[in-house]
């Protein structure tokens, strides 16, 4: 059900909408070399929500399942709208900038800096992890 909640977003051409009736749990940067070929971009960001509160209107997902991880994106327009992990259990990762209002959530770390691209600088003073912002279970 849709509510007044202030955490919606979509993909480029609005087929795709989604909403979040509770807070972000997790908000990051990702420097893997994973989400760089998902989404084009040098650095990706996310915003995580607890599965149970995210509802989605509009035309299904299409995703892309890459060993635990499934990205999903928009059929009709193509755009990258989220990740789910099947290690880390019910949480489903928007991204950032599929967000109506990105400005708003800022990224608390940087995740998976080791591949991070040698001339992308971001002199902020967030955490940076080496890995993942999310422990995982050793496989
Ligand atoms: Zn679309
Ligand atoms: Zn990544």
């Amino acid at each position: 059900m849709i509510n007044e909640s202030n955490h919606a977003g979509g993909c480029r051409c609005g087929a795709v909408r989604f909403e979040a009736a509770a807070e972000p749990e997790h908000i990051s940067y990702c420097h893997c070399a994973d989400c760089r070929r998902a989404t084009g971009a040098p650095v990706s960001a996310f915003v995580g929500f607890a599965a149970d509160t995210v509802s989605l209107t509009g035309e299904k997902l299409k995703s892309f399942d890459n060993g635990p991880v499934t990205r999903s994106f928009c059929g009709v327009c193509g755009s990258p709208v989220a990740y789910a992990d099947g290690r880390i259990g019910e949480r489903i990762y928007f991204m950032l900038g599929a967000m109506d209002t990105p400005e708003t959530y800022k990224p608390t770390l940087h995740a998976h800096v080791r591949e991070q691209l040698p001339y992308l600088h971001m002199p902020d003073s967030l955490p940076r992890h080496v890995k993942s912002g999310v422990p995982r279970p050793q496989a």
